[in-house]
């Protein structure tokens, strides 16, 4: 029989180091592919429509919510970001491993509306280490590492809905535990 692709949903509060992790993931490991999410932010410099976002204007994004196009959606700081469904589960009918590198909110309805998705939430080593690595990235004022701070506080009550929490002490150990969890899974009769 031919074996599906896991769903595999990932999240994490701003500075967790989860970019960085999904990063070299992809890298080492085979037949693992990012869904390439729609929003209706404006691209950063250096960003390309269809390989990092799907750039789409709130009309075409509202749409696309209309037509059931998005596997899930939310509001993330005043504008919209979702996964596009099709890509995700022509995927996973092929045997290839999906992974959804999604926000909180959009995270939960995923595990809610795919049982067999597989939910990974990765936690900064503690909160002061988290501190220290969004202060250190000089990218933003105290106020603003203040309020990102409060928000992973928030995020990280979410971690036991999800199925495995991977502490990042070290990318190399953190891409290690998510590895094992990828080959332990597809193992699982269950999935077959
Ligand atoms: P950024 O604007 O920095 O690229 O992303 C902001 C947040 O949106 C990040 O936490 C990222 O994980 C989340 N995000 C990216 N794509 C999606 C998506 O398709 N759905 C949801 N729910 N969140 C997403």
């Amino acid at each position: 029989m031919n074996k599906k692709g896991l769903l595999l949903v990932l999240s994490g509060p701003s500075g967790c180091g989860k970019g960085t992790v999904l990063k070299e993931l992809l890298a080492t490991e085979e037949n693992i592919f990012l869904s390439v999410s729609a929003t209706t932010r404006s691209p950063r410099p250096g960003e390309e429509n269809g390989t990092h976002y799907f750039f789409l204007s709130k009309e075409e994004f509202e749409g696309e919510i209309a037509r059931d196009g998005m596997l899930e959606h939310a509001c993330y700081c005043g504008n919209y970001y979702g996964t596009p469904k099709k890509p995700v589960f022509e995927r996973c009918e092929k045997g290839q491993h999906v992974i959804l590198e999604i926000e909180v909110q959009g995270a939960k309805q995923v595990i809610n509306s795919q049982p067999e998705a597989v939910s990974i939430f990765i936690m900064p080593p503690s909160l002061a280490e988290l501190e220290r690595r969004l202060v250190d990235r000089q990218t933003e004022d105290e106020e603003t590492v203040r309020r990102r701070l409060a928000t992973a506080v928030e995020e990280m009550k979410q971690a036991k809905d999800y199925d495995y929490i991977v502490v990042n002490n070290t990318v190399a150990e953190a891409v290690k535990d998510i590895a094992a969890i990828i080959r332990a899974e597809q193992n699982r009769t269950c999935r077959m």
